[in-house]
């Protein structure tokens, strides 16, 4: 099995040299330094590597068991989930004032992304953890705090978020779990199905944030509230008390993420599970949206996380398999299979796309940390604006991608990447689950060009594109890199084109819903290409400089040159085919609805 190894150059590239640590202008961190940032990514890279990896297979292989109404995680899991509390690692993002540590944003989703290159299905418990965080911090009262918070943050506790139920999924409104009101709390019964670690032995208590309805809520979303819901009960001193009304009834064979128990839960067989209101009565889906846009860039990083690790994987492979000989130009010796051009072919495929995501998914996560602490209240709103439109890029284009990406790492493999041993086979079966949930990456595409485009009239996705369009000007402005800027050029003509005619569909009452419907995934999928094709060109103005600068380190930047030309110039062309998709029209869709 081949080792991981957390890419924390790569990362420093991004945080310091294509972002030049703006987050850390921010006065929240005037106390945080460059320095302090890459001593944080070498230890989370220890932990990675040597802690989470190394039981990523055997976890895949052990699975998750189910006695009585226990879980039992796979050999390794629960300690390895106490190295990463005991580092101090779950609140690293979170505000001192919670009892994080406070970081960027862009610094704890750099970790994030490294948890889940090294074992995803652990990384999803404290994923969801941080969702739970987010949903109590912003709208639980201050009890609720006062007892949950700082255990959720240190990690002793962990988190769930429980909204599907067998009717319910993509479509939240059916939920039916019900709530009914007590003296100072209430009392759920139903069912929540496919929770992710809803049940484990790796912390003491489970702390569950459950949508339900009360007696009198009216039918639909207005009627659903959120819950906080412990697994056991906490004193008033903090200590633990009895065991709550909520046991797990099952857990899923999966096809991945066999480390991870995915639990139907049943809350109240025994007359009710203690839940206590989290915000306001009725308005449980919007602040569980808090939780979800946290867990849906999340998910985007394991996207990146998997792809990185199926990566070096493949590479590694490819340089030790043995297999033909090199081309009569190049000596016509044997040679390992990463000599021959179409093996290289896919492998840049692999690395370049999954630093593309990469540096998407981090610029997305320092625009959240601008959103959130620029004293200007222009910039804040500016940026939210931004990582609206981003979050469901991230979410579903790096998922998406990681599909392919581990995919053609099984590619690169051949056979020996359809049997298991290599590992590269798990890499694909775990990331295939990415884009089906925290809303699948066809509703993500509805959210961008159904919602988000059409409440803003394209205003937030404008002013990307014109970030964009000074990134392809420089790029032209030099003669090394014109090429790239030309293709670039040609990238923002076709997302605006497209924009302009989702726009207008939109506006369109009587063809419009089903017309977006038909698009978004295209829409999405082009924004995708052309957005990681701006941030790749911007990582070859800087490499370049480097290299001009007769930088000593000269493979780093010309590989990663060699990336983003990749990108630009045979990647982007790729992704441009989906405005003539757009453009086409829906007729093929409307006629094969008279077939079914
Ligand atoms: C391993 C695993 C872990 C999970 N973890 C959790 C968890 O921790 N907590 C939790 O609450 N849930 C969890 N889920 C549930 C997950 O979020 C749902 O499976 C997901 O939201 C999709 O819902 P569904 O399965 O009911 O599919 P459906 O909603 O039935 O969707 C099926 C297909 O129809 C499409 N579709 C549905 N509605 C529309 C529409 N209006 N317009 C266009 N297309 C549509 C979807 O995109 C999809 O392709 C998990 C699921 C799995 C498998």
């Amino acid at each position: 099995m081949i080792p991981y190894t957390a890419p924390v150059r790569d990362i420093n590239f991004l945080l310091g040299e294509l972002f030049e640590h703006a987050s850390l202008d921010l006065p929240a961190f005037s106390e945080t330094s460059p320095d302090l940032i890459e001593a944080v990514l070498d230890e989370a890279a220890r932990l990675t590597e040597e802690v989470w990896a190394p039981l990523n297979a055997s976890g895949d292989r052990e699975g998750c068991r189910l006695e009585g109404d226990q879980v039992i995680t796979p050999s390794g899991f629960p300690d390895a989930y106490q190295a990463y509390v005991e580092g101090g690692w779950n609140g690293i993002g979170v505000a001192e004032e919670w009892g994080g540590q406070g970081l960027p944003e862009v610094v704890a989703s750099a970790v994030q992304e490294m948890l889940h290159g090294a074992n995803m299905a652990l990384g999803l418990c404290p994923m969801l953890t941080a969702g739970a965080i987010e949903a109590l911090s912003q709208h639980g009262s201050d009890e609720l705090k006062s007892r949950y918070l700082e255990k959720l943050v240190s990690g002793e506790w962990t988190g769930t978020m429980n909204l599907t139920e067998s009717q319910a999924g993509s479509d939240l409104s059916q939920v039916r779990t019900r709530a009914a009101p007590g003296e100072d709390h209430y009392l759920l019964s139903g069912q929540k199905i496919y929770i992710t670690w809803g049940e484990h032995d790796a912390a003491e208590n489970i702390i569950h944030f459950v949508l339900a309805r009360t007696p009198d809520a009216p039918e639909g979303n207005k009627g659903i509230s959120l819950f906080l819901v412990p697994k056991f009960l906490v004193n008033e001193d903090g200590s633990l008390g009895e065991r709550n009304d909520v046991v797990c009834a099952s857990i899923e064979h999966k096809l991945g993420i066999n480390g991870s128990p995915t639990c139907t839960l049943s809350f109240g067989e025994k007359g009710g599970a203690v839940g206590y209101l989290v915000g306001e009565q009725g308005r449980g889906l919007n602040h569980m949206f808090t939780m979800m846009n946290e867990a849906r860039h999340k998910v985007g990083l394991e996207g990146v996380g998997v792809a990185e690790r199926a990566s070096q994987q493949a590479l590694a492979y490819a340089q030790e398999r043995m297999q033909g000989r090199s081309s009569k130009a190049r000596g016509g010796v044997p040679c390992a299979i990463a000599d021959h051009f179409d093996v290289r072919r896919m492998l840049l495929s692999m690395r370049a796309r999954t630093d593309a995501l990469r540096a998407l998914a981090l610029y997305c996560a320092a625009q959240m940390d601008q959103a959130r602490h620029d004293e200007d209240a222009a910039i804040r709103k500016a940026a939210q604006a931004r990582v609206d439109i981003l979050i469901p890029v991230v979410k579903a284009f790096s998922t998406d991608q990681a599909v392919e990406i581990t995919s053609l790492g099984i590619q690169v493999h051949g056979g020996m990447g359809y049997v298991e041993e290599t590992g590269a086979a798990q890499l694909l079966r775990d990331v295939r689950i990415a884009p089906i949930y925290e809303g699948t990456n066809g509703i993500q595409a509805l959210d961008l060009a159904g919602r988000k485009l059409q409440r803003d009239g394209g205003e937030a996705l404008n002013a990307l594109l014109e970030d964009m369009g000074e990134t392809a000007r420089q790029l032209q402005g030099g003669v090394k890199l014109r090429p790239l800027g030309d293709s670039l050029t040609l990238g923002i003509s076709d997302l605006q084109a497209a924009m302009k005619q989702v726009l207008e569909q939109g506006r369109d009452d009587t063809q419009g819903p089903d017309a977006v419907q038909a698009y978004a995934t295209p829409f999405l999928s082009l924004a995708g290409h052309v957005l990681c094709a701006w941030q790749m060109g911007h990582a070859a103005l800087v490499a370049q400089a480097a290299l001009d600068a007769g930088s000593n380190d000269q493979a780093f930047y010309r590989a990663k040159l060699a990336g983003a030309d990749f990108v630009l110039r045979h990647w982007l062309p790729i992704g441009r085919a989906q405005r003539a998709v757009i453009e086409a029209g829906t007729q093929s869709l409307g006629e094969f609805g008279v077939h079914v």
